[in-house]
């Protein structure tokens, strides 16, 4: 059986995002893009979960969950 890693990764509940940029000015990683002005959308390839994003979300729409990578 393969190894799975398991990690950390920001997951945007991109409905009721206002693409507001907060998120993506704050994250250290850039891996963060405001998807054709209409929502955050997370590269999870850059992701390293450390939840910046989720503290400055005025919408509080960013959870931080455990996924396979
Ligand atoms: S959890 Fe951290 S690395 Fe991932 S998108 Fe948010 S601020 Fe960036
Ligand atoms: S901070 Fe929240 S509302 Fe603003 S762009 Fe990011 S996810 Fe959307």
């Amino acid at each position: 059986m393969p190894r799975q890693i398991i990690r950390r990764k920001a997951y945007v509940d991109t409905k009721y995002c206002v693409a507001c940029g907060e998120c993506q000015k704050n994250c250290p990683l850039k891996a963060i893009t405001i998807y054709k002005g209409i929502y955050a959308e997370v590269d999870f390839n850059k992701c390293v979960g450390c939840s910046k994003c989720a503290k400055v979300c005025p919408a509080s729409i960013i959870e931080i969950k455990e996924g396979e990578v």
